[in-house]
Order: C-alpha cells, then sequence, then structure tokens
C-alpha cells in the first residue's frame, strides 16, 4: 500500500503531492484525510493523505507515524479543498491549512541533546536529563549548535507535537477490592461512586478536604485518573430569553424554508430592519433539531456574536461557538464537541464554513451583504460559495438573511434564482424611524463649526432627557484621519505602505492602519521646516471629545476595532450598552449591523458621504448599506429618529435613505447597467506584488496581455490602494468577465505565479 502526500511546507516547488510506501504495521490506519510524519530531504514533515494507491513508481520512503485517530479532512472538506484549487491561486498546502482548524495544527519544535559535555557557556541552557527545548529566542545558537553537532557533543532533532493538548484534570475512581479497616467513617464519599465511576477531584473538594483524599488515597480506597474535560465559552450575560411568537409574515417565511427542507434551496429572507429575521431561522432550527439535524449559522462579524448566541444559548443545549477572540484551548474543545458529535448548533464567523459538522440541516448566513464574509488573506474565498457546496453535499436549505441585500442578490431573487421571503413590517413596533438629513455646509455658512450639527446637538438632548439611548456612526479611527503642512501641503505617509497616517490625539502620535507603523507627532513639517503640520479632518475620538463638552454627564462608550483587540471588550461593551450602562454609544461601521438595542432612539452619522467618492463599483451600495442599517438601529421597541449628516447629501445611495430599500435596489442596478458592472457581469480583481516598481509593474502588463489573448476584458495596471507591503510593490488589473472563466484565468495566473512575483485572484473588486 502507498499514500499520497501533501507536505505542510508552504514553497511554490515543493507543493505537490509525494508518494510514500505505508509499513505494514500501519495499514490498518490509514484513511485519506489524515495527517502523517514522513521523511522529506533530511526533516520530517507532517503531511496530509490525499490519495491511497495500490501502486506507486516513485515512492522510496516509508511514512513514520499516522497522527490523527480520525480523519480531520472530511470528503466533503476535500470538495471545497477541490474547488479552492480551482478558484484561487493558493498552494494546495496552504488551502488544507486554512481548511484544518488552527488549534489542531501542529507546530515544530527543536531540542538539542547533549551528548557529551563540553567547555562552552551555552551548556548552562541543558536541563538535568541533558536536553533544551530551543524558543525561537535560542534560534541565534543555531549555527554554533549545528557545530557542536559536527563534532558529535550534541544532537539536534526535531519533533513535531501538537499546538494545543486538550486540558487534563485529576479524577477518582473506587477501588472495590480494598481492605481498609476504617471505612465507616468515610461513607459519604464511598456513596458518591455508586452513581458515577469517575469523579473530579475538584468536585470531591467540595465536600470533603484534601487531607482526607490523600487517606483514602494511600489506604487504596480510591485511585487517581486522568480525565480529559472540556473547556467551556463563559459569556457576560444572562441566558433569559422571550419566547418567539411568529406573526403572520414570519410563519410564511418559516414554512417556505421548512418545506425546503432535504433540499439545496436558497432562500433570500429579506426583512427590514427589526421585521424578526432570527426569531424566523430560530424556529426552523428548533425544527431542523427535532429532525436530529445539525445547524450551522454564520454571522459576519464577531460583534454579533454575543447577541446570538444569548438567544440560541438559551434555546438549545448542544450550541459551539466559534471565532478567533477565544483563547487556543476552548477553541480547541469546542472544535472537539463538534468532531465527537457533541454540538448540534454552530455558530460562528466566517471560518466557521469550515466547522466539521455532519448531517447539517440548515446553513443560514445572517447579515449576507457583509463584506467581512470574504476572506482576503491567504487563501481568498467568498464563504457564500464554500456555503454552496455544503448545502448541496448534505441537501439542506441556505438562508441569506438581510435588511439590505447586496444589488447581486437581490438581482438573483428577482430573477428567481433564489426564493425571496418577505417581512415588509418591523415586528414590535409598525414604525420606521424619521430620518432628517442635514447638510454641514449649511451649518459652517451659519456659523456652527462644530461637527455636531445643531439638529444633532437637540435631538442628543431631547434623548438623554428621557433617559433614552443615542447611537453615533463615525467610520475613521484615531482622533484625525491624516496630518497635513498649513504652509506647503506635505501629508506624512507609511514609509512601508505609502497611505496617508492617521492622527491619535491621546498617545500624540502617528499610525498606519495598515502595518502598525507608528512614530510621535511633531508640528514641525519635515518639509518646509515650518511649525504648521496640524490633524486635518476628523475621527471618532474627536467625535467623543465634542460630545464630551456639550454632554458632560453622559456616559460615553467606544465601539472600533481599538476597542475590541482586548479578548470580550466587545461582548463587554455590548452588553454594558443593553443594559444601559451606557448613555451614547460611538462606532465605526461595526455597530451599525445587527444590534437589537430596545432603548436606542436616536442614531446618527457624522459623514455620510465619506466613501461616496472611493473608485469602487459598488461604493454607492457600501455607503447604503451602512446608512440604512445605522437607521435601522434606532426606534426598534418605541418611536425613533435618525439624524445624516453631511456635504454631498442628493446621491441616490443618500436620499433614498428615508424610502424601500427597493427605490436604491432600482436606481443602483439601472446605474450598473450603464456602467456594465455586476450583476450583468462577473467582475474580479488580480493582485501583483513584487520587488521593483518598474518590474512589477511591466510583469503585471504582460500578464494583462495574456489575459487579453484569451480573450478576457482587463483594465489597468494600476497602483493598488496598498501600494507597498514590506518591501514589495502592489500593482491591480481589473477583470470583467463570465463567470465559467474562472478556471481558465486561474490556469494563466499560475503560470505566472513564483516566488517573486506573486498573485492573488480575487472574485471580487475591493481588495487593498
Ligand atoms: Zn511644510
Ligand atoms: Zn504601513
Amino acid at each position: 500500500m502507498f499514500v499520497s502526500v501533501i507536505i505542510d511546507l508552504k514553497i511554490k516547488e515543493l507543493d505537490q503531492k509525494y508518494d510514500y510506501i505505508v509499513p505494514e504495521e500501519l495499514i490498518e490506519f490509514i484513511e485519506i484525510g489524515k495527517r502523517v510524519v514522513v521523511p522529506f530531504g533530511n526533516m520530517e514533515r507532517l503531511g496530509y493523505i490525499v490519495d491511497i494507491l495500490t501502486e506507486s513508481k516513485i515512492a522510496t520512503k516509508p511514512i513514520l507515524e499516522v497522527v490523527d485517530i480520525e480523519p480531520i479532512i472530511s470528503d466533503e472538506m476535500f470538495l471545497i479543498y477541490d474547488y479552492l484549487i480551482n478558484h484561487t491561486t493558493s498552494l494546495k498546502s496552504a488551502i488544507l491549512e486554512a481548511i484544518t482548524p488552527t488549534e489542531f495544527m501542529h507546530d515544530y519544535q527543536k531540542k538539542a541533546v547533549l551528548l557529551k559535555s563540553f567547555d562552552d557557556e551555552i551548556i548552562q541552557n541543558f536541563n538535568r536529563i541533558g536536553e533544551w527545548l530551543l524558543s525561537k529566542s535560542d534560534y541565534k545558537y543555531l549555527s554554533k549548535l549545528k557545530r557542536f553537532e559536527k563534532s558529535n557533543l550534541i544532537k539536534l532533532i526535531t519533533t513535531i507535537k501538537p499546538r494545543v493538548n486538550p486540558k487534563v484534570v485529576i479524577g477518582y475512581e473506587y477501588n472495590h477490592n480494598h481492605n481498609y479497616q476504617r471505612i465507616n467513617n468515610y461513607l459519604h464519599i464511598v456513596e458518591q461512586f455508586f452513581y458515577q465511576n469517575t469523579i473530579l477531584r475538584s468536585d470531591l473538594l467540595e465536600i470533603t478536604t484534601a487531607s482526607v483524599l490523600n487517606t483514602l488515597e494511600k489506604n487504596e480506597v480510591i485511585y487517581r485518573v486522568d480525565v480529559t474535560i472540556k473547556r467551556e465559552v463563559t459569556h457576560k450575560f444572562d441566558l433569559n430569553d422571550k419566547d418567539i411568537l411568529l406573526n403572520n409574515d414570519q410563519k410564511k417565511a418559516y414554512n417556505e424554508i421548512v418545506s425546503g427542507f432535504n433540499t439545496n434551496k436558497e432562500y433570500l429572507l429579506y426583512g427590514v430592519t427589526g421585521s424578526g429575521k432570527t426569531e424566523v431561522y430560530l424556529k426552523v432550527i428548533e425544527e431542523v433539531i427535532k429532525n436530529g439535524k445539525t445547524a450551522l449559522i454564520l454571522v459576519p462579524e464577531i460583534n454579533m456574536i454575543a447577541q446570538v448566541a444569548k438567544r440560541l444559548k438559551s434555546k438549545f443545549q448542544d450550541v459551539a461557538i466559534l471565532h478567533s477572540m477565544l483563547s487556543l484551548g476552548v477553541k480547541h474543545d469546542e472544535y472537539q464537541k463538534i468532531y465527537d458529535g457533541e454540538a448540534n448548533i454552530v455558530l460562528g464567523t466566517r471560518s466557521a464554513i469550515f466547522a466539521p459538522l455532519d448531517n447539517i440541516g440548515i446553513i443560514v448566513l445572517d447579515e449576507e451583504q457583509d463584506e467581512s464574509y470574504t476572506q482576503t488573506e491567504t487563501v481568498i474565498y467568498e464563504t457564500k460559495d464554500l456555503a454552496k457546496i455544503r448545502s448541496k453535499y448534505h441537501n439542506c436549505p441556505l438562508v441569506y438573511a438581510s435588511a439590505t441585500p447586496k444589488v447581486e442578490t437581490m438581482y438573483q431573487a428577482q430573477n428567481n434564482q433564489i426564493k425571496l421571503l418577505e417581512l415588509p413590517k418591523r415586528a414590535v413596533i409598525d414604525l420606521m424611524p424619521e430620518v432628517t438629513f442635514v447638510n454641514l455646509k449649511n451649518e459652517l455658512k451659519e456659523g456652527n463649526t462644530s461637527i455636531l450639527s445643531r439638529k444633532l446637538l437637540e435631538e442628543l438632548t431631547t434623548t438623554l432627557n428621557n433617559n433614552e439611548q443615542a447611537m453615533i456612526l463615525i467610520n475613521r479611527l484615531g482622533y484625525a484621519p491624516f496630518v497635513m503642512c498649513r504652509v506647503c501641503g506635505y501629508v506624512p505617509t507609511c514609509p512601508s505602505c505609502g497611505v496617508s497616517l492617521t492622527y491619535y490625539h491621546e498617545d500624540s502620535e502617528l499610525k498606519c492602519h495598515y502595518c502598525g507603523y507608528h512614530e510621535p507627532y511633531k508640528n514641525e513639517c519635515p518639509n518646509c521646516l515650518s511649525k504648521e503640520l496640524a490633524p486635518r479632518g476628523i475621527a471618532i475620538e474627536q467625535v467623543i471629545y465634542e460630545l464630551r463638552k456639550y454632554f458632560p454627564k453622559a456616559k460615553i462608550l467606544k465601539l472600533d476595532t481599538t476597542t475590541t483587540k482586548k479578548k470580550g471588550s466587545n461582548e463587554e461593551i455590548w452588553y454594558q450598552f443593553l443594559s444601559k450602562d451606557g448613555d451614547i454609544l460611538v462606532g465605526t461601521q461595526m455597530i451599525a449591523k445587527g444590534f437589537d438595542f430596545p432603548d436606542v432612539t436616536l442614531s446618527a452619522v457624522i459623514l455620510a458621504d465619506e466613501n461616496l467618492n472611493l473608485s469602487y463599483y459598488n461604493a454607492d451600495e457600501k455607503t447604503y448599506i451602512l446608512l440604512k442599517q445605522l437607521i435601522g438601529r434606532s426606534g426598534r421597541h418605541k418611536p425613533g429618529k435618525a439624524i445624516i449628516q453631511g456635504y454631498n447629501l442628493s446621491h441616490y445611495a443618500i436620499n433614498t435613505l428615508e424610502k424601500d430599500y427597493m427605490y436604491f435596489y432600482n436606481k443602483a442596478l439601472a446605474a450598473r447597467k450603464i456602467a456594465n458592472y455586476p450583476p450583468y457581469v462577473k467582475m474580479s480583481q488580480v493582485i501583483i506584488s513584487g520587488l521593483g516598481y518598474l518590474k512589477t509593474y511591466q510583469e503585471a502588463y504582460i500578464i494583462k496581455e495574456s489575459l487579453e489573448e484569451n480573450n478576457h476584458k482587463v483594465l489597468g495596471p494600476s497602483q493598488a490602494f496598498i501600494l507597498k507591503r514590506g518591501e514589495d510593490y502592489r500593482f491591480k488589473l481589473t477583470i470583467k468577465h463570465e463567470d465559467n472563466d474562472v478556471n481558465q484565468i486561474i490556469k494563466i495566473l499560475k503560470e505566472y505565479n513564483n516566488d517573486k512575483i506573486r498573485i492573488i485572484y480575487t472574485p471580487f473588486i475591493d481588495l487593498e
């Protein structure tokens, strides 16, 4: 028996299958999708079995070890693997790694073993048994160690070990054959073992002391065993939730989805903000679980997990949660629960699309319009495409929920490729917020220089007086988006990315949002040496500063990527605001998404039109969705208001905000038709990066020509938004093509992809 293996080295030249001999004693453990340790060159590496062969002309070495008890990549995940090979320029090894839960990956550890003592300062690093586990910081000694290895004084060994280990604690079992004389004094403990074989030490310590346990152990009444326990996700919320009573529209949508069980039908659950889309899919999940199947629920951002988790966990027992803010150990155990079939509902963000859930009865993508569903690093994919593969595999419905669907999605629904389910009314109070537009040009003309308009100040005062809450959106981090010299116009930029640096008032620093570069802020201009380098424009910290000035008594909370970096802090802020320990929530785009705060009666945006002029074909859609969602946070349980401030308010992405979504949809669709943009054509983007500005540009040009020879319409090359990343210059090509051209495009791109010129294909066009 032989196996084909993909080695976990992400090097283009080595990214192929290698055949190995299976030794007799390992044959029974071999399965496709398991990982093995194999000799590779002079190393030992981890590899994934992708094929089992009866014959191989190239295999010369045997595999050394089978790592997994069960396959880590299922047949279903191999379908996704095949799809990603044909739809991305990523390496096979990178794709396998993307599919494998990070917490189940293995790390390589170098160890030096002392053979003979010798005289050198490094000898003190070896422990009593003559071993030294090298940490990353010890790698500086590596060349020295290799010299000692040559002289046979030490031996260097590389071992492969799991990244995360299961949590093991002490438990006790009862020894029925003991002959301890004084057992009568301890019957209350012995009794415990009537009900369960193994009891955790920590549980026994609730009813007795450590010294009693030691006595019993010493006299062989009980003995120690290792017990693997699962680490749990902890939450900051309670588990009370109201019962679900569906209204007529919700019932209709529910019945439609249930009638689609055991088909891979796609649904667009389109309901105005506050119409109760979540209730519909919660009720559907109930039915799925009754039928003995499982449910996969995705939300776009970690911030939205808590709200849905609260509702799911109040109703269902076995919910696993997956997102990147969990600790490694907890995440490992949540995955283990899914592998072991102990979780029948999985709630997670984007990468939970790979959750090893079996027997799926429903897949939900909540807030389908959200850009976070697009993976833009390493292996690039649209979550929706992978969800379709899974829905087909399990023959289960796939539900997209949204109040503001992507134009492309609504277009498919209008053309009956997706079944449209409508919830036209708000569930609790059938009234949309009253929207007021404030032109900031007029504010300035009439003498108000504050970024808070008079109307906004007035409504904020009323809201706070009524003991209600407000949400304010400003989609820029820091205090000012950039600084500029008032004399010569100089704008400091990031030395590695080329984008302008953001000003942070509290730290008095200039920071790059893309690579983390930062430098102290000085008002002296390095260009003309004047002292006129000053912050320009507005950003979140400045808005909070202004609000504090006008409302010193109000409690203001902030939610942006700087506040959510800490584990659990997003959930904390959400819960704090929900429990009314906060009057105004100021945040970036993340506050506009999906939140349901009953006491919010005012939502406002500081600069509505700030992103309208970006060069994306869908800049209109991005603006509209963000603002429509923001408006939807207000007045969900009692009448509410919304204020839209901006300079250019006549654009259809803004002046249709008061009306139904379909007004915007029709305007946007007409604009797309004229410009020949999606959904009328498929558009994708290629980023070409490499050393040297001119050389990379030329390479991009050659790739363009090659694509054009194959009849693809290509725009560019033009500079990418982030021109430089590290040492690499970046250019982009935009391709207009048909859906089924992707395979051929990928084939062409792969010919040019090498270690010098890196090519990333994206099935959308707003990668930065
Ligand atoms: Zn200057
Ligand atoms: Zn940078």
